[in-house]
């Protein structure tokens, strides 16, 4: 359905600072246009859900996490950074993989199953956009995803 990007986006980041269990800030670079998109608002509530926690996980106490939207032409690039333990360059590219996770050892400790970011590629897919990671190790990562729009039916709302 169609939806205001911006807003769906805050309500999101609004439930993570709300659950008092991480210790990290999160700083909004968020446009304050309206960004009307028309997408699956569960399946990319899925998607954010464990982009943001994986940076959580990965933050040191007191990291920040920028998340951040902008808007080009014909879609829009959704940027959520960390300043966490990072990625080497040479795993990079598999962590979009099922099941596939960096540090096994590091990984037991957090939990989880290795398969949050090959179901958030999936449903990305899904939506016509692409998702990949930027990371420097020891520095922080960041997820970037793009979904498509449509400037000009996003005009008929103003
Ligand atoms: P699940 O999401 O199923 O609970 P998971 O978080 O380990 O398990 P993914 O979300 O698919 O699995 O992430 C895959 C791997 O990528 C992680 O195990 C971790 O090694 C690495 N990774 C993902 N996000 C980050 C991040 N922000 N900083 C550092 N490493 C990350
Ligand atoms: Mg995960």
């Amino acid at each position: 359905s169609s939806i205001d990007f911006c807003k769906f986006f805050h309500h999101i980041i609004d439930r993570f600072e709300m659950s008092k269990d991480q210790n990290v800030e999160f700083v909004r670079k968020i446009p304050d246009t309206e960004i009307i998109v028309d997408i699956d608002q569960d399946k990319i509530t899925q998607v954010l859900d464990n982009i943001i926690s994986n940076s959580i996980k990965y933050s040191p106490d007191g990291g920040k996490i920028i998340c951040k939207v902008m808007m080009y032409h014909e879609f829009i690039e959704v940027k959520i950074a960390d300043q966490g333990v990072g990625i080497p360059k040479e795993n990079l590219h598999r962590i979009f993989d099922r099941f596939y996770r960096v540090d096994k050892a590091r990984a037991r400790r957090f939990g989880g199953t290795g398969l949050g970011l090959a179901i958030a590629k999936e449903m990305i897919q899904a939506h016509n956009g692409q998702i990949w990671a930027t990371s420097t190790e020891g520095k922080g990562t960041t997820i970037h995803f793009t979904l498509p729009f449509d400037r000009k039916k996003g005009d008929d709302f103003y």
